[in-house]
This record gives structure tokens, sequence and C-alpha cells, in this order.
């Protein structure tokens, strides 16, 4: 009996000095440095085995949808990290995932479309200063190219001089602030070609957004195509040619036509249901985008820049009804989904952040 009324005192005594403490200003700062701390410390989610990966940072269009990010893919060939699009959201899940965007090698971008760039001075901004960069980040894209980095430029001029001026050239070197931007010659599709790695552009069709293109990335044997936004294209089926991992847009004619019902009933002097009646034509549906990816013998489809994003199991079922008729290894893209791809080996790994 003795016993237990010491333990009660004790507790009572743990829990009104622990009430106390939290009440200190000296408690209090070790506490949030401790999270902090924490948060800094984060292991990176990326594999760290030499294999090439393609980690989704952004699964839906420009439609928005809660909890997910506009378009964006981050590939990691070994130890270089590269980034295709960046919509809005996207760089918000990298720096939560804890990703150092002072590696990133290189940007580079599908088309001139608003949802595949709008976070592209977030990246640049965390690539820049937080981190310490050697050189302008580089930006590779198609002809209109130029025109988006140089406007990013001329609109965030003032932003670079006051961090410069604030942080000091150790911090935000100016020589190093805007973008190195390469306008690829889609006549010889070769991005990259060095080492181990080789980065190819080919034409998707996107009318009248031109010129639109997808990317396929090659390491050491693995394989890694990207169709960007398109409609359904030989072309995306050619270069994906046997590939590991296809990563290709999808659009849902249904679900699209519910919303733009939907929104003609609300109202009917809105544009929103024209404009999701207009995209239907330069888009691909699910099952098309599993018939590439059957046609072309891809090992592995993730459905990404998912429009309307299929929130709920009605939505899904909708969305890809049709799809295991016509290929069955396929994933339906989130943000935080990856595929990795082991050397040696013909494995697909599919893993999430969460
Ligand atoms: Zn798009
Ligand atoms: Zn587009």
């Amino acid at each position: 009996m003795r016993v237990l009324k010491y333990i009660i005192f004790a507790l009572l005594f743990s829990i009104v000095s622990g009430f106390f403490a939290l009440r200190t200003e000296i408690v209090q700062m070790y506490l949030v440095e401790m999270q902090a701390e924490q948060i800094l410390n984060r292991p990176s989610p990326l594999p760290e085995e030499d294999s090439l990966s393609g980690l989704l940072c952004g699964s839906r269009g420009p439609l928005p949808s809660v909890g997910t990010a506009e378009t964006c893919i981050l590939i990691k060939a070994g130890e270089r990290i590269f980034i295709v699009d960046a919509g809005d959201g996207s760089i918000t899940n990298l720096r939560d995932w804890g990703i150092d965007l002072g590696k990133i090698e290189a940007f580079l971008l599908t088309h001139t479309h608003s949802d595949h760039f709008s976070d592209l001075a977030d990246l640049h901004l965390n690539a820049w200063v937080t981190q310490n960069r050697t050189d302008k980040l580089k930006v590779y894209g198609p002809e209109g190219t130029q025109k988006v980095t140089d406007g990013f430029e001329a609109t965030y001029a003032l932003d670079y001089k006051w961090r410069y001026e604030h942080h000091g050239n150790d911090v935000a070197p100016i020589e190093f602030a805007g973008f190195d931007t390469h306008i690829i010659d889609i006549e010889s599709s070769i991005v990259i070609e060095d080492d181990d790695l080789k980065v190819t552009a080919f034409l998707v069709d996107h009318d009248p957004v031109k010129p639109s293109i997808g990317y396929r990335f090659d390491y050491k044997g693995r394989s890694i195509t990207i169709s960007g936004d398109t409609s359904y294209s030989e072309n995306v089926i050619k270069h994906a040619d046997k590939t590991d991992l296809l990563f290709h847009e999808a659009l849902s004619y249904r679900l699209n036509k519910a919303g733009a019902t939907a929104a003609y009933k609300v109202d009917e002097t809105g544009n929103l249901s024209t404009v999701l009646i207009d995209v239907l034509d330069y888009h691909t549906s699910p099952t098309q985008a599993a018939k590439a990816a059957q046609s072309a013998k891809a090992k592995h489809l993730i459905f990404y820049h998912l429009i309307p994003y299929p929130e709920g199991l009605v939505a899904k079922m909708l969305f890809f009804d049709g799809v295991n008729d016509i290929y069955k290894n396929w994933t339906i893209g989130r943000d935080g989904v990856m595929g990795i791809l082991p050397l040696n080996s013909d494995k697909v790994k599919i893993t999430y952040i969460d």
C-alpha cells in the first residue's frame, strides 16, 4: 500500500513538474531544436544502391485535388539526380521527403504548359540558397523553354539581388543565380550522353503545344521512359521499346465528362465545363496508355498526370476500367510512388513514400 502511494506521488510529481517545465523557454527551445534536428537528419528515401529509379513527386494534371501535386518525376541514375517537370506543390513534396535539392544536376521540361513548370522558381531557390551550388541550374527543354527561364529570371531578379545582398556570396552566389538553359535539338534527340547515362528526347502529340516531348533515360542496361503530355502516340511506343518502366499520362474521358456535366449544371455560363471538354482531344485514355505499354513491351507502367485525379474507389474503378484486359503490370500514380530498377536484374520494385 505504501509503495502504491509512492508510485502515485512520483507520477503526480512528474506530471506537475513536466507541465511547469514545458512552460519554460529553455525546455521549449530544447524540444523544438530536437524536432528540427530530426527533420534535417531524415534519411533520404532514394535508393542508395547503384540503380535507376523514378520517383513521382507530382501525380496529377492541372485539375486540383487535395494531397496531390502537379506533374513532377525525379530520376536517380546512380548518384545523378534529375527532375522532369515541376508543377505546383511538387518541390514542397521533395523538401518534405528530405531530398537534397542542391544535388540536382538538371531540370528537364517536357513542354511549356504551366502545370509542368510552375514550381521552377521554388526549385531554383532551394537549389541555390540552401545548398552550395558551383554553377547555375541547368535546364533542358524544347523550343520555348528559353522564354520560360528568361521570364523567371526577369521576375525574380530582385529576389536574387536581395538574397545575395543579405546572405552574401558564399550562401547566395549571384553569378550562379538563374538558369543555364539548353534547347534540345529534337533532330539529334540526344540530351545527355556520358559515362553510363544516356538521355534521349522524342516528339509527342499535344497539339497545339509544339514542340512537346517525352524523355527516355538509359542507365547500365535499365531504362525509364516518360511520355510527357500526349494523345495516343506511336512515337512514345517506338521510344519506349522494351523499356523497364514507363510513366504514361492518362485522362479519363468518363470522369472528365461527368465533371463537365456537373460544372454546367452548377454554372451554365462558366468556363469549367468547356475546358473539361476541350482537353479530351490532347491526352491519352487509361486503356490507350495500357495499349502503349503493351505495344512497347514495357515491363511496368505507372499512370501519372492523372486528369482528373481519381479520388475514392468508384472514381478509381471508372478511371481504370478495362486496363487489366490490355496490360497487367501497372500502378496508379500518387505522390511518393517510386519505381526502382536494380542493376543486373529484370526486377521493377514499386515502393511508396508516405
Ligand atoms: Zn500537363
Ligand atoms: Zn500539357
